[in-house]
Protein backbone atom coordinates (compact mmCIF):
# COMPACT_ATOMS: atom_id res chain seq x y z
CA UNK A 1 0.00 0.00 0.00
CA UNK A 2 1.32 3.35 -0.58
CA UNK A 3 2.45 5.24 2.77
CA UNK A 4 0.86 8.04 1.60
CA UNK A 5 -2.79 6.54 2.12
CA UNK A 6 -2.32 6.19 5.26
CA UNK A 7 -0.32 8.75 6.41
CA UNK A 8 -2.47 11.14 5.87
CA UNK A 9 -5.44 9.64 7.16
CA UNK A 10 -9.00 12.45 7.83
CA UNK A 11 -7.86 14.65 11.20
CA UNK A 12 -11.00 13.68 12.51
CA UNK A 13 -11.75 10.14 12.67
CA UNK A 14 -8.52 9.04 11.86
CA UNK A 15 -7.92 5.47 12.94
CA UNK A 16 -8.08 5.13 16.79
CA UNK A 17 -3.63 4.30 17.60
CA UNK A 18 -1.74 5.79 20.78
CA UNK A 19 -1.88 8.70 23.41
CA UNK A 20 0.13 8.53 26.20
CA UNK A 21 0.95 4.75 26.26
CA UNK A 22 -1.11 3.89 29.09
CA UNK A 23 -4.18 5.30 29.21
CA UNK A 24 -6.18 3.01 27.00
CA UNK A 25 -4.27 -0.08 28.95
CA UNK A 26 -5.48 1.59 32.28
CA UNK A 27 -9.01 1.97 31.16
CA UNK A 28 -8.56 -1.76 30.20
CA UNK A 29 -7.33 -2.59 33.55
CA UNK A 30 -10.36 -1.24 35.14
CA UNK A 31 -12.69 -2.56 33.28
CA UNK A 32 -11.31 -5.76 34.08
CA UNK A 33 -11.38 -5.04 38.26
CA UNK A 34 -8.98 -5.70 40.84
CA UNK A 35 -8.38 -9.15 39.08
CA UNK A 36 -7.00 -7.30 36.32
CA UNK A 37 -4.44 -5.39 37.84
CA UNK A 38 -3.55 -8.07 40.27
CA UNK A 39 -2.16 -9.86 37.03
CA UNK A 40 -0.21 -7.38 36.33
CA UNK A 41 1.82 -7.39 39.27
CA UNK A 42 1.31 -10.94 40.85
CA UNK A 43 2.93 -12.97 38.00
CA UNK A 44 5.79 -14.32 39.69
CA UNK A 45 7.60 -15.28 36.40
CA UNK A 46 7.27 -12.02 34.56
CA UNK A 47 8.28 -10.03 37.46
CA UNK A 48 11.42 -12.29 38.40
CA UNK A 49 10.56 -12.14 42.13
CA UNK A 50 10.03 -8.71 42.44
CA UNK A 51 6.45 -8.79 43.63
CA UNK A 52 6.25 -5.39 45.23
CA UNK A 53 5.21 -5.34 49.35
CA UNK A 54 2.36 -3.15 50.14
CA UNK A 55 3.21 -1.10 46.68
CA UNK A 56 7.28 -0.70 47.89
CA UNK A 57 10.26 -2.89 46.08
CA UNK A 58 13.59 -1.83 47.96
CA UNK A 59 16.11 -1.94 45.80
CA UNK A 60 19.20 -0.30 48.40
CA UNK A 61 18.42 0.72 51.83
CA UNK A 62 18.09 4.04 50.76
CA UNK A 63 16.08 3.65 47.44
CA UNK A 64 13.03 1.76 46.72
CA UNK A 65 10.20 1.59 43.98
CA UNK A 66 7.04 2.33 44.81
CA UNK A 67 3.73 1.64 42.64
CA UNK A 68 2.01 4.88 41.67
CA UNK A 69 -1.49 3.37 40.12
CA UNK A 70 1.00 0.47 37.98
CA UNK A 71 3.66 3.16 37.09
CA UNK A 72 7.32 2.99 38.86
CA UNK A 73 8.21 5.61 40.91
CA UNK A 74 11.63 6.02 42.38
CA UNK A 75 12.13 7.11 45.89
CA UNK A 76 15.50 7.88 46.66
CA UNK A 77 15.98 8.46 50.68
CA UNK A 78 18.13 11.38 51.40
CA UNK A 79 17.62 11.81 55.16
CA UNK A 80 15.98 15.41 54.62
CA UNK A 81 13.18 14.28 52.71
CA UNK A 82 13.15 12.34 48.95
CA UNK A 83 13.84 12.84 45.38
CA UNK A 84 11.48 11.45 43.46
CA UNK A 85 11.80 10.10 39.57
CA UNK A 86 8.57 9.95 38.61
CA UNK A 87 5.08 11.13 40.81
CA UNK A 88 2.89 8.27 40.58
CA UNK A 89 -0.38 8.09 37.38
CA UNK A 90 -3.60 10.55 38.12
CA UNK A 91 -5.36 9.40 41.33
CA UNK A 92 -2.46 7.68 43.04
CA UNK A 93 -1.53 10.32 45.44
CA UNK A 94 -2.75 8.53 48.40
CA UNK A 95 -0.57 4.95 47.90
CA UNK A 96 2.32 6.76 47.27
CA UNK A 97 2.54 8.83 49.79
CA UNK A 98 1.40 5.70 52.35
CA UNK A 99 4.30 4.14 50.96
CA UNK A 100 6.45 7.69 51.20
CA UNK A 101 5.57 7.47 55.20
CA UNK A 102 6.63 3.60 54.96
CA UNK A 103 9.74 4.40 53.66
CA UNK A 104 10.73 7.05 55.95
CA UNK A 105 10.59 9.73 58.94
CA UNK A 106 10.76 12.20 57.22
CA UNK A 107 8.32 11.88 53.37
CA UNK A 108 8.28 15.38 52.52
CA UNK A 109 9.85 15.48 48.73
CA UNK A 110 12.15 18.17 47.75
CA UNK A 111 12.93 17.12 44.00
CA UNK A 112 10.61 15.51 41.74
CA UNK A 113 12.23 14.49 38.24
CA UNK A 114 9.51 13.97 35.36
CA UNK A 115 11.19 11.44 32.25
CA UNK A 116 8.23 13.02 30.61
CA UNK A 117 5.06 14.28 30.39
CA UNK A 118 2.74 11.57 30.40
CA UNK A 119 0.04 12.01 33.13
CA UNK A 120 0.84 8.13 34.17
CA UNK A 121 4.17 9.88 35.31
CA UNK A 122 3.19 13.53 35.94
CA UNK A 123 -0.02 12.65 37.83
CA UNK A 124 0.76 13.67 41.23
CA UNK A 125 2.40 16.79 40.12
CA UNK A 126 0.21 19.37 41.65
CA UNK A 127 0.33 17.69 44.87
CA UNK A 128 4.58 17.64 45.04
CA UNK A 129 5.02 20.80 43.65
CA UNK A 130 1.97 22.67 46.14
CA UNK A 131 4.32 20.50 48.68
CA UNK A 132 7.00 22.38 47.55
CA UNK A 133 9.15 20.10 45.88
CA UNK A 134 11.08 21.49 43.34
CA UNK A 135 9.91 19.47 39.80
CA UNK A 136 12.93 18.94 37.02
CA UNK A 137 11.99 18.04 33.46
CA UNK A 138 13.04 18.41 30.06
CA UNK A 139 12.03 21.54 28.54
CA UNK A 140 9.82 19.89 26.14
CA UNK A 141 8.33 18.05 28.92
CA UNK A 142 6.93 21.59 30.37
CA UNK A 143 6.09 22.79 26.82
CA UNK A 144 3.88 19.73 26.37
CA UNK A 145 2.37 20.08 29.42
CA UNK A 146 1.62 23.97 29.13
CA UNK A 147 -0.64 23.44 26.15
CA UNK A 148 -3.76 22.12 25.05
CA UNK A 149 -2.58 18.91 22.14
CA UNK A 150 -4.67 16.99 20.07
CA UNK A 151 -4.52 13.13 20.66
CA UNK A 152 -4.85 11.15 17.45
CA UNK A 153 -5.82 8.40 19.53
CA UNK A 154 -8.57 9.63 21.08
CA UNK A 155 -9.92 12.05 18.65
CA UNK A 156 -9.77 15.20 21.40
CA UNK A 157 -7.75 17.81 22.92
CA UNK A 158 -5.72 16.97 26.22
CA UNK A 159 -6.13 20.28 28.25
CA UNK A 160 -3.01 21.74 29.55
CA UNK A 161 -2.04 20.91 33.09
CA UNK A 162 -2.49 23.78 35.60
CA UNK A 163 0.47 26.11 36.60
CA UNK A 164 0.61 24.21 39.57
CA UNK A 165 1.73 21.07 37.86
CA UNK A 166 4.39 21.74 35.29
CA UNK A 167 8.24 21.67 35.90
CA UNK A 168 9.69 24.52 37.68
CA UNK A 169 13.38 23.75 36.25
CA UNK A 170 13.93 22.71 33.16
CA UNK A 171 16.79 21.81 30.96
CA UNK A 172 18.17 20.87 27.29
CA UNK A 173 20.69 18.79 27.40
CA UNK A 174 22.53 17.28 30.91
CA UNK A 175 22.65 18.68 34.46
CA UNK A 176 23.85 17.16 37.93
CA UNK A 177 22.52 17.59 41.68
CA UNK A 178 23.96 16.42 44.71
CA UNK A 179 22.02 15.28 48.10
CA UNK A 180 23.83 13.91 51.01
CA UNK A 181 26.18 11.76 49.56
CA UNK A 182 24.63 11.25 46.39
CA UNK A 183 25.59 12.07 43.23
CA UNK A 184 22.65 12.48 40.85
CA UNK A 185 23.35 12.86 36.97
CA UNK A 186 20.45 13.77 33.86
CA UNK A 187 20.21 14.11 30.92
CA UNK A 188 17.71 14.19 27.61
CA UNK A 189 17.31 10.76 25.15
CA UNK A 190 15.86 12.33 21.95
CA UNK A 191 13.12 10.96 20.35
CA UNK A 192 12.74 7.51 22.41
CA UNK A 193 9.33 7.92 23.41
CA UNK A 194 7.98 11.23 23.19
CA UNK A 195 10.13 14.61 22.74
CA UNK A 196 11.34 15.29 26.09
CA UNK A 197 12.06 11.96 27.69
CA UNK A 198 15.22 12.14 30.39
CA UNK A 199 17.34 9.79 32.41
CA UNK A 200 17.92 10.12 35.96
CA UNK A 201 21.35 8.31 37.01
CA UNK A 202 21.80 7.93 40.33
CA UNK A 203 25.12 7.49 40.45
CA UNK A 204 26.05 6.41 44.01
CA UNK A 205 23.40 4.01 44.02
CA UNK A 206 23.71 3.09 40.78
CA UNK A 207 19.81 3.06 39.66
CA UNK A 208 19.38 4.30 36.57
CA UNK A 209 15.79 5.43 35.95
CA UNK A 210 14.77 5.72 32.10
CA UNK A 211 11.03 6.37 32.27
CA UNK A 212 9.29 4.73 29.22
CA UNK A 213 12.30 4.58 27.30
CA UNK A 214 12.45 0.74 28.51
CA UNK A 215 9.26 -1.20 28.62
CA UNK A 216 10.11 -4.82 29.59
CA UNK A 217 5.74 -5.59 30.52
CA UNK A 218 3.92 -3.06 28.66
CA UNK A 219 3.97 -2.25 24.65
CA UNK A 220 6.83 -0.23 23.97
CA UNK A 221 4.75 3.00 22.92
CA UNK A 222 5.95 6.12 20.30
CA UNK A 223 4.57 9.21 20.61
CA UNK A 224 5.14 10.13 16.76
CA UNK A 225 3.26 13.35 17.23
CA UNK A 226 5.93 14.29 19.03
CA UNK A 227 8.88 12.69 16.85
CA UNK A 228 9.11 9.83 18.77
CA UNK A 229 10.37 7.17 16.29
CA UNK A 230 12.34 3.76 16.77
CA UNK A 231 15.81 5.21 15.44
CA UNK A 232 15.37 7.17 18.56
CA UNK A 233 14.21 4.62 20.93
CA UNK A 234 17.36 2.43 20.06
CA UNK A 235 19.82 5.50 20.00
CA UNK A 236 18.39 6.93 23.72
CA UNK A 237 18.83 2.97 24.87
CA UNK A 238 22.67 3.04 23.76
CA UNK A 239 23.08 6.30 25.65
CA UNK A 240 21.69 3.98 28.76
CA UNK A 241 23.93 0.84 27.57
CA UNK A 242 26.85 3.53 28.00
CA UNK A 243 25.75 4.69 30.72
CA UNK A 244 25.20 1.15 32.70
CA UNK A 245 27.44 -1.62 34.13
CA UNK A 246 26.57 -4.70 35.15
CA UNK A 247 25.51 -3.98 38.32
CA UNK A 248 23.33 -1.13 37.93
CA UNK A 249 19.45 -1.37 38.37
CA UNK A 250 17.71 -0.06 35.42
CA UNK A 251 14.33 1.01 36.66
CA UNK A 252 11.29 1.37 33.57
CA UNK A 253 8.23 3.81 34.03
CA UNK A 254 6.65 0.22 34.51
CA UNK A 255 6.65 -3.17 35.25
CA UNK A 256 10.14 -5.03 36.94
CA UNK A 257 13.99 -3.84 37.94
CA UNK A 258 16.23 -4.51 34.57
CA UNK A 259 19.56 -5.86 34.73
CA UNK A 260 21.99 -4.04 32.20
CA UNK A 261 21.48 -7.73 30.19
CA UNK A 262 18.14 -7.23 30.50
CA UNK A 263 18.08 -3.83 28.98
CA UNK A 264 20.21 -4.93 25.85
CA UNK A 265 18.12 -7.58 24.96
CA UNK A 266 15.15 -4.88 25.03
CA UNK A 267 17.72 -2.47 22.69
CA UNK A 268 18.83 -5.35 20.42
CA UNK A 269 14.89 -6.77 20.05
CA UNK A 270 13.81 -2.54 19.47
CA UNK A 271 16.93 -2.79 16.69
CA UNK A 272 15.65 -5.84 15.05
CA UNK A 273 12.17 -4.27 14.58
CA UNK A 274 13.57 -0.90 13.25
CA UNK A 275 15.82 -2.86 10.45
CA UNK A 276 12.68 -4.86 9.65
CA UNK A 277 10.04 -1.81 9.65
CA UNK A 278 12.17 -0.17 7.65
CA UNK A 279 12.38 -2.83 5.17
CA UNK A 280 9.07 -2.57 4.64
CA UNK A 281 8.49 1.24 4.93
CA UNK A 282 11.20 1.25 1.99
CA UNK A 283 8.41 -0.94 0.32
CA UNK A 284 5.85 1.30 0.63
CA UNK A 285 3.92 -0.59 2.81
CA UNK A 286 1.85 0.31 5.94
CA UNK A 287 0.99 -0.93 9.56
CA UNK A 288 -1.63 -3.37 7.60
CA UNK A 289 0.95 -4.64 5.46
CA UNK A 290 3.56 -4.89 8.07
CA UNK A 291 1.68 -6.63 10.62
CA UNK A 292 0.64 -9.11 7.66
CA UNK A 293 3.90 -9.50 6.67
CA UNK A 294 4.78 -11.17 9.86
CA UNK A 295 7.49 -8.12 10.95
CA UNK A 296 6.96 -8.71 14.76
CA UNK A 297 6.60 -12.83 14.24
CA UNK A 298 9.65 -14.93 15.92
CA UNK A 299 11.10 -12.07 18.30
CA UNK A 300 11.56 -12.57 22.12
CA UNK A 301 8.24 -11.07 22.78
CA UNK A 302 4.80 -10.50 22.00
CA UNK A 303 2.64 -7.44 21.59
CA UNK A 304 -0.67 -6.77 22.67
CA UNK A 305 -1.82 -4.42 20.38
CA UNK A 306 0.56 -4.83 17.41
CA UNK A 307 -1.26 -2.95 14.72
CA UNK A 308 -0.83 0.40 17.48
CA UNK A 309 2.49 0.21 17.68
CA UNK A 310 3.14 -1.01 14.33
CA UNK A 311 0.81 2.28 13.40
CA UNK A 312 2.97 4.45 15.66
CA UNK A 313 6.66 2.89 14.16
CA UNK A 314 5.49 3.31 10.44
CA UNK A 315 4.24 6.97 10.96
CA UNK A 316 7.63 8.45 12.93
CA UNK A 317 9.59 5.90 10.52
CA UNK A 318 8.21 7.97 7.61
CA UNK A 319 8.39 11.40 9.14
CA UNK A 320 12.26 10.76 9.74
CA UNK A 321 12.71 9.88 6.10
CA UNK A 322 15.93 12.77 5.50
CA UNK A 323 17.76 10.86 7.92
CA UNK A 324 17.29 7.16 6.23
CA UNK A 325 17.09 7.33 2.35
CA UNK A 326 16.79 9.16 -0.36
CA UNK A 327 14.24 6.53 -2.44
CA UNK A 328 12.01 7.24 0.36
CA UNK A 329 9.58 10.37 -0.62
ZN1 LIG B 1 4.92 7.30 28.67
Amino acid sequence: MPWQNWWFPARVGEPAVLKSDRTMERRQILKGGVAGALTVWACPRRLNGQQAAGGVRRVTDKLAVVDGGGSNVVAFSSGDGFVLVDGGALNSSGEVMAALRNLGPNSKVQTLFNTHYHTDQTGNNEMFGAAGAKIIAHEHTRQWMSTDYWVPGEDRYEKARPKAARPTETFQTTGSLKTGAEQIDYGYLPLAHTDGDIYVFLKTSNVLAVGDVASPLRDPALDYFTGAWIGGRVDAMDIILGLANDQTKIVPASGPVMTRAEFKAERDMMEEVRSRVWKQVLQGDGPKDMLEAGVLKGLARTWKDPYKFLYAAAKGMVAHHNKLDPSVV
